[in-house]
Order: C-alpha cells, then sequence, then structure tokens
C-alpha cells in the first residue's frame, strides 16, 4: 500500500515539473519584430533649449484654484508660438474653457480616424522650504550635467514641448499627415483635469471625434527598474487605477476628560482605521499586472521565467515576492491609505466626533461602490458612518487590449527606435488626463520615451526634477516615428 502511494507520489511530481517545464520553455517572447530605423538626425542641445525655456514658466496648479496665476500660462502659451512656428502656422489651435490648448493638424484622408496626443502644461508646486534643496533651480530651466533641470522636466512639459518638436520636425520636411492628428494640452492635470482635459474631451465627444489612439504619459522607457532585465523597459500605461477617498465620522458622548466613558469617539475611530489596515482588499494577479508578467516574463533569466510562466501554481509566491514592496503592493490591490485624522478642540475636553479620511486607489476589477461596502463591512461599528467623499470618485479605467492594433503599433515603434527595449503594458497606479478621455475610444496608452531610473521617481513630484538630454531626444523620436508609422 506505502509503495503504491510513494509511487503515485512520485508519478505526480514527475507530470507536475514536466508540465511546468513545458510552460516555462514554451513562454514565448511578446517583443513585436520592428526594423530598426535610422536614427533621425536631431540637434539634441537645442531641443534641451527650448524644453529649458519651457520650464521658466510657474505654470503652477495649486489645490486652492484662487492661487491660479493666468500670466504665467499665457506668458507659456505665448512661449511656444514663438518656439514653434509652424505649428502655429499649420494647425488650427482653438483655446478651450480659458487656458485649453486643442490642435488640430487636418489629415488627408478624412475616412481614417485621428489620433490624439496628450499632455499638460501644469506642474505640481515646489514645497514650500525644500527650494534650497535643489541642486539647479526649479523654475530656472537650467541645462547642467547633461539633463535639463526643473519642476516639470519630466510631468510633463518634456511630453508637451517634445510632441510639439516632433510636429514642427515633419511640418519642416514638408510632410503632411493623411490621418488627423489633434494635439491637447490641458491645464489642470494636477488637480484632476476638470477645467481642462475634462472640456476638451466633451468637445471632441460633441464633434463625434472617436479616434483610434489617445496617449498621454504614465509610463516610461525604465533602466534599472525590472529586476533581471537589463535592457530598458518600456512600460505602457494600459489601464490606471480608481481612486475614492472615504469619511469615517465616530459619533460619542462629548464632555469633561476627568470622567470619560469606556469609549471614546476617538478610540472608535482609531480601531476602525487599524481594521481596515489589517484587512486590506484582496491581491490578485490580473488584468494590466498579469499582462505585464506575460510580457516580462519571457525576457528574463530561467528562474523568474518559471514562475511567471506557471501562474497557475506558483501564483501565490510570485504575489508575495512582488507585492512586498510599496509599489509591487500597490499594483496587486486596491490601497488604503488613511490620510487625515480631526478630532477634539481642547486637550481636557473629549470631543463628540472623530473624522478620518482614508484614501483608496482601487484596481481594475474593483469600484468605488465596492471599496465602499468592503469599508462598512470591515469597520463593522454602527457609531462610525462611512461615506465616500463628493468629489473624490472615480472608477478605475478601462483596460486597453494589448492584442489591438494601437498597443502593437506604439510596441513597434519604441522599439524601431530603441530597439534592444523589452515593451510591457502597465498599470498606472496614479491618475492621469487620459482618463476624460475614455469615451471616445478603447484604445487608451499611456507612454513617453524619455529614459528613466528608479531615481528619478521620487524627483517627479519631488526635488531635482530632471531629465536628460540625450533621454529627452529619445522622447522626441519617439514621438516622431509614431506620427510616421500611424499619421503620414
Ligand atoms: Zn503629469
Amino acid at each position: 500500500m506505502k509503495k503504491t502511494i510513494g509511487a503515485a507520489l512520485l508519478v505526480l511530481v514527475l507530470v507536475l515539473t514536466a508540465v511546468v517545464l513545458e510552460r516555462t520553455f514554451t513562454f514565448r517572447s511578446r517583443q513585436p519584430a520592428a526594423a530598426p530605423v535610422a536614427v533621425e538626425p536631431l540637434d539634441t542641445a537645442a531641443l534641451a533649449q527650448r524644453l529649458a525655456g519651457a520650464l521658466r514658466f510657474k505654470t503652477v496648479s495649486y489645490q486652492d484654484s484662487t492661487q491660479f496665476d493666468a500670466r504665467e500660462f499665457t506668458g507659456f502659451q505665448a512661449y511656444l508660438r514663438a518656439t514653434f512656428p509652424r505649428v502655429h502656422a499649420a494647425l488650427k489651435l482653438e483655446k478651450v474653457n480659458g487656458y485649453g490648448l486643442l490642435y488640430e493638424w487636418t489629415g488627408s484622408d478624412p475616412n481614417l480616424p485621428p489620433i490624439i496626443l496628450l499632455a499638460h502644461q501644469d506642474v505640481v508646486p515646489v514645497e514650500p522650504g525644500t527650494e534650497s534643496r535643489w541642486t539647479e533651480p526649479p523654475f530656472e530651466g537650467r541645462i547642467a550635467g547633461g539633463y535639463v533641470w526643473g519642476r516639470g522636466a519630466l510631468d510633463d512639459k518634456g511630453s508637451l514641448v517634445g510632441i510639439l518638436e516632433a510636429v514642427e520636425h515633419i511640418i519642416a520636411a514638408e510632410a503632411k499627415p493623411r490621418r488627423t492628428v489633434y494635439l491637447a494640452f490641458g491645464y489642470d492635470e494636477e488637480v484632476g483635469g476638470r477645467r481642462g482635459a475634462a472640456h476638451i474631451a466633451e468637445l471632441l465627444a460633441s464633434r463625434n471625434v472617436h479616434p483610434e489612439l489617445v496617449l498621454d504619459e504614465g509610463g516610461a522607457l525604465t533602466t534599472g527598474m525590472v529586476a533581471g532585465i537589463s535592457a530598458p523597459v518600456a512600460l505602457v500605461g494600459i489601464a490606471e487605477k480608481g481612486y475614492v477617498t472615504v469619511a469615517l465620522t465616530a459619533q460619542a458622548e462629548g464632555g469633561h476628560s476627568s470622567m470619560p466613558p469606556d469609549e471614546t469617539a476617538v478610540g472608535m475611530l482609531a480601531v476602525g482605521i487599524t481594521r481596515l489596515e489589517h484587512h486590506q482588499m484582496p491581491r490578485a494577479i490580473r488584468g494590466p499586472t498579469a499582462a505585464m508578467f506575460d510580457y516580462l516574463g519571457p525576457e528574463m533569466p530561467f528562474g523568474p521565467r518559471l514562475v511567471m510562466a506557471n501562474r497557475w501554481l506558483l501564483g501565490g509566491v510570485l504575489a508575495g515576492k512582488f507585492g512586498a514592496t510599496p509599489q509591487g503592493n500597490a499594483m496587486l490591490r486596491t490601497t488604503t491609505a488613511p490620510t487625515v485624522l480631526q478630532a477634539g478642540i481642547k486637550e481636557n475636553v473629549l470631543p463628540s466626533s472623530a473624522r478620518a479620511l482614508v484614501n483608496f486607489r482601487i484596481l481594475p476589477g474593483d469600484s468605488v461602490q465596492g471599496v465602499v461596502e468592503h469599508v462598512r463591512r470591515t469597520v463593522r461599528d454602527s457609531r462610525i458612518s462611512v461615506e465616500p467623499l463628493p468629489g473624490t470618485m472615480n472608477n478605475p479605467s478601462a483596460v486597453t487590449s494589448v492584442d489591438a492594433e494601437p498597443f502593437q503599433l506604439l510596441a513597434r515603434t519604441i522599439r524601431q527606435v530603441v530597439p534592444e527595449a523589452v515593451v510591457a503594458p502597465w498599470l498606472v497606479v496614479g491618475g492621469t488626463d487620459s482618463r476624460h478621455y475614455a469615451r471616445l475610444t478603447p484604445n487608451v496608452l499611456r507612454f513617453v520615451g524619455a529614459a528613466i531610473g528608479r531615481d528619478d521617481l521620487r524627483r517627479v513630484h519631488g526635488t531635482d526634477e530632471r531629465v536628460g538630454v540625450q533621454a529627452y531626444g529619445t522622447a522626441v523620436r519617439v514621438y516622431l516615428q509614431l506620427l510616421k508609422n500611424v499619421a503620414l
């Protein structure tokens, strides 16, 4: 009897091993074949100068909209007109809802659906008190050590000016698009895009514009960010997470702190928050993150390739390892982040209510509704009210198909310009203006071709934001090649 069990076990292990190995060896590369193109002769020093000029305008978005400085935006737009004369002569420009810019480069074939390239004019403020920590000042547009320094170099004036460079270059070569190309530049992306991108998208929708592709920021050409792959990895955002902030309000009897009851509003609220942190929404490898593993796995060394090829068996191991960092975790689940606590007015008075705000970033597949239900279920205290904060509710975006032509086209384009690059789909864990365009097309992609390293992530929205002069040149080449492939 024992012998039979032993033999059966051995057979099982052998079969499992055979299946695991079979799947590993047939885990084929998904990188599209693309013949490299001749490197476009661009004057990268001049490109850097023109970008640097754009960084000198303090087009800052403040949470408090009364701080909006219109002169900076007007100055920035005048700078664009002066710097890209061909664009401004050949394209129609509409100002939308004040400072939104919508350029139309009309194609010769009205039967081809247009494409829309997005970027935003605004930048986040420099945190007061940190100005002196910058190696080069944030709003002087300096070039030093092979970098263009300043707020907006990566997020997102590099894209905006880079797109205009590509169009200017094509017009200079006397080429004309067959397909209509829209350039749409919002001016309040950093505070949600409701005044800029939302209005431009609304206008395009009212004109029945159904683009073949919408391309925005969100992913990048990364180096040293994916363990096991030394080549640059082009992470192309095919979806972005949703968003909701939930307010928890605990009510209790107030009064003198000399005779406190067993339970106080502050104590109840603290228990509620602790429960939320201890009972996170479930972790899962699905959607965009599953697609990312499908694209990265075949390019990896044997060990990780085996794991990624056999997620049916080793998915738990992979999720545990990948989810061990905050960045990895954010790609596997809806995250829970308590951000604001409010209670009490005096040190010896019991507050009759205590309030917390908890911010959730919602994984595609979950929803605002689902998050609110999760919070109610987890807090399970009828004395704590749970309400989503008005104006903070966004469901996750739809997921763009990697098998559809627009993703494949962008992947080929990237590999034409950077032949050694590994392209992979990606989940954008923040938000971009592109979500306002989702109703126009299922094909929304989020990618900028400027090479960035791990170190650059803290620079975006932080101190010492910068872009490499050569890296920026690559971003312009990607826009150029994309326009050649899709529009000319
Ligand atoms: Zn941005």
